[in-house]
């Protein structure tokens, strides 16, 4: 017997070491269960998913990309309380951690039907520069007048498949946004997955010049200069200032197009400069011009024109820094101003009518233009849907701009340096081009890259 009580110790050891063997493989298992990613992210998107009203859902009517911005605009209905009101509509952009960016949005409720966009202005909104890297749900947020807040999921009702993004670059980096619907679960949902870009694919760049006119059209002419050559030459330089700065630059042309190439009836062909400037996939496009309209009491001058319902934040330091630089000042035009050097010039009701006549005598159906319409077409094509872009090729003059129905567009500004036919204004610009350049590069860089 005592014999036996060592090998019982022993056994009882071994039953103990293997009893906690077991257990440290349990708890690891355990622990390894918990922290499993996916499992983890299942957990939190079961979360997120779990907060939606599931009774109805939002109807994403449309959604765009201007410039450096994103907007929604969609529809959603509603069982009507008596009595209850909607206080506030916003959207929300929430990661699986839960931390969220609430955009206040616009909206209006008539019959049981809420219908919203996240902003009034094509260049405000959600900023898609500032997302850093994650996944990002968007969910509508509703809250009623007796104090219930309600999320409602976003489900593509829209004529536009997926987007992608890329942010500009800063530091030689980029990030990629793909801006995708999905469900869930049979719940529908819109989502932004921020990812880091190894570089800009080949076809996409930051920013894109235009210098206006060349070919057979040389814009103005003032003695030996012409319009087409000096912006050229302007064009050329302010992207080699904005190279400098690591920015990816296209330029409209470069020089080396013919002589005898007609830019006045080409710029919506296949490689015309409109169709050129939309396959950039650039975010900003700056035209260069000179001026060369003469008006009474002119003492030339600097004019930014800027596209249509848009914050002109951009256009006023544009304007600004080239009056500081350059030894100029503001234009003093007064049509179409909306601030010093700052003007908006949509199509007048005299512009319609003259375009609507020109539709009726060349035996088209005319396009559906307005005064919110920008008249710039440099400005109005290279926007797509933001922008009213119409160029679809029933007027046979002119070919088709592939991207007038696109909801990404680039944010364009068209700057009339000064003018040509004001002899002081015109000295000023051959001396101090380099100013101008400079004021315009530096303004790109406080406003969208610091
Ligand atoms: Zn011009």
């Amino acid at each position: 017997m005592s014999k036996n009580i060592p090998q019982n110790n022993l056994t009882i050891k071994i039953l103990i070491v293997l009893f906690i063997i077991l257990m440290c493989f349990l708890i690891f298992i355990k622990i390894k269960q918990d922290n499993d990613p996916n499992r983890i992210m299942e957990e939190q998107r079961t979360n997120l998913f779990s907060v939606i009203d599931k009774t109805t859902n939002v109807n994403v009517t449309k959604y765009s990309v201007y410039g450096t911005h994103f907007n929604v605009e969609g529809t959603l209905n509603t069982v009507k309380i008596s009595g209850i009101q909607i206080n506030y509509v916003n959207l929300i952009i929430k990661n699986l951690e839960g931390e969220e960016i609430e955009i206040s949005s616009n909206f209006d409720y008539t019959d049981n039907s809420i219908s919203f966009s996240t902003s009034d202005t094509i260049n405000e909104g959600i900023n898609l520069e500032d997302l850093s890297i994650d996944n990002y749900y968007l969910l509508l947020k509703i809250i009623y007048s007796n104090g219930d807040i309600k999320y409602y999921s976003l489900k593509n009702a829209s004529e536009y498949n997926n987007t992608t993004y890329y942010t500009l670059t800063k530091n030689n980096t980029n990030n990629k946004i793909d801006i995708a619907f999905d469900t869930y679960n049979d719940i529908p949902y819109m989502s932004l997955n921020v990812t880091k870009a190894e570089s800009l694919p080949e076809d996409v760049y930051d920013i894109a010049i235009d210098p206006g006119h060349g070919g057979i059209d040389t814009g103005g002419v003032s003695g030996d200069y012409t319009e087409a050559d000096l912006v050229l030459e302007y064009g050329l330089n302010l992207k080699s200032k904005l190279e400098a700065l690591g920015l990816k630059v296209f330029i409209s042309r470069d020089g080396s197009e013919s002589s005898q190439e007609d830019t006045t009836t080409n710029m919506y062909d296949e490689d015309g400069r409109i169709n050129i400037l939309n396959k950039s996939k650039a975010k900003l496009l700056i035209s260069l011009q000179l001026n060369s309209n003469s008006y009474e009491q002119n003492d030339g001058g600097v004019e930014i024109y800027a596209p249509n319902n848009c914050n002109l934040d951009f256009a006023n330091l544009l304007a600004s820094n080239i009056v500081t630089q350059a030894n100029t000042h503001y234009s003093n035009l007064s049509t179409f101003k909306k601030a010093d050097g700052v003007y908006v010039r949509n199509f007048t009701n005299a512009d319609i009518s003259s375009f609507n006549k020109n539709a009726q005598r060349d035996g088209y159906e005319p396009y559906t233009i307005t005064t919110d319409t920008p008249y710039l077409y440099i400005i109005r094509e290279t926007g797509g849907i933001a922008t009213n872009a119409f160029v679809d090729g029933r007027n046979k003059e002119y070919g088709t701009n592939q991207y007038y129905n696109s909801n990404t567009g680039i944010e364009t500004y068209s700057i009339e340096l000064g003018y040509m036919t004001v002899e002081q204004d015109f000295n000023n610009i051959l001396a101090n081009s380099d100013k101008y350049m400079e004021a315009i590069s530096q303004s790109i860089k406080t406003y969208y890259i610091d």
